[in-house]
């Protein structure tokens, strides 16, 4: 196992803390929240931790422009638009949808001087890799190094991000005196899952990995997160036999689909942030975070003794959406 070299762009380590929100009614529950969104301000979340690797990676191979895609509010893109300015990079990015509202990462993007292509939803489904491919090739024909990295940055490199976030959680746990049973996250497009799931499966620490799938509940996550192992095992020249069977995804909170949240919902986050001052976002932080309590007072028992929730960012995606609220 050799764990590809990064560069630091992120705040880390990011702090665990106790999350005191309805504790009376937990039982055996004690909740954790491990702040990725403190990761950085313009970059923060959890793309950060990925972009360490591919940035690298692109870096390293002369790039001079980095071209990626993702919705209209990712938060992958804003994070990778910030951090190409800081670093002398140019930015493309391919956003599904249209730039009619300049609200919230759109913005970003755009303070951050990247090139946006707009593309509708059926190309950003079926077109999109041809797509980054040709706008490679057009800035390579300019005398420009471009990379291209995919949505989410969830490929095998990325995936690294989260696979060190795994050993940091080891490391904080000797400080706190605390082992968490299970460690939940918001999933998407599921290179933050992957990197978790190798490490706790190689090093052998028998945690439960939980994502809650906020995307859509049709989609075949695990061979999604299978490939990105695959490859970022690949990488790392590992000859570790990895055991899927322990992927474990919960999509009963993805609702209609990526960014459509429901109103019980929307009011647990209102009363979550009135009770903790911890803001969420309806895309992904909202969905996981209900999904853990729902879950929970079900008395499911993936949710018993010490959980750790990832709080993976997302706040710049809660400002779009604000006629929701009130
Ligand atoms: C992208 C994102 C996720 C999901 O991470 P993936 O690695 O894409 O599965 C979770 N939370 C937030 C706030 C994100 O931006």
């Amino acid at each position: 196992m050799k764990i590809p070299e990064k560069i630091n762009l992120a705040n880390l380590p990011t702090p665990i803390l106790p999350l005191s929100y309805m504790k009376n009614e937990l039982k055996d529950t004690e909740i954790y929240i491990k702040r990725d969104d403190f990761s950085g301000l313009e970059t923060s979340g959890n793309k950060i931790r990925k972009l360490e690797f591919s940035l690298k990676e692109a870096i390293d191979r002369g790039s001079t422009t980095i071209i990626t895609c993702g919705g209209i509010q990712s938060n992958h893109c804003r994070t990778t638009a910030s951090v190409c300015a800081s670093l002398g990079l140019k930015c493309h990015l391919v956003l599904r949808g249209t730039g009619n509202s300049i609200d919230g990462n759109l913005f970003l993007d755009k303070l951050f001087c990247a090139e946006i292509t707009f593309i509708n939803e059926h190309d950003y489904t079926y077109k999109r890799n041809e797509l980054m491919e040709s706008i490679k090739n057009k800035y390579e024909s300019n005398d420009e190094k471009a990379y291209i990295i995919p949505e989410g940055a969830s490929n095998g490199i990325g995936m690294f991000g989260y696979y060190n976030a795994f050993l940091e959680i080891l490391e904080q746990e000797k400080n706190l005196g605390l082992e968490f049973n299970t460690i939940c996250i918001a999933e998407g497009s599921g290179g933050t899952y992957a990197g978790l799931y190798a490490a706790n499966e190689i090093l052998n620490k028998n945690k439960k990995i939980v994502g809650f799938n906020i995307y859509n509940k049709n989609a075949d996550v695990r061979s999604e997160i299978k490939n990105i192992i695959v490859e970022g095992m690949q990488i790392a020249s590992s000859d570790h036999e990895m055991n899927y069977d322990n992927i474990l995804i919960n999509s009963d909170y993805a609702f209609e689909g990526y960014g459509i949240c429901s109103k019980e919902n929307i009011d647990f986050i209102k009363k979550f942030a009135a009770k903790t001052g911890i803001a969420l976002d309806p895309v992904y932080m909202g969905k996981a975070m209900y999904g853990l309590f729902s879950e929970i007072k079900k008395e499911n028992p993936l949710f018993l003794k010490n959980i750790l929730i990832i709080h993976t960012g997302g706040l710049f995606g809660l400002f779009p959406q604000k006629e929701l609220f009130f």
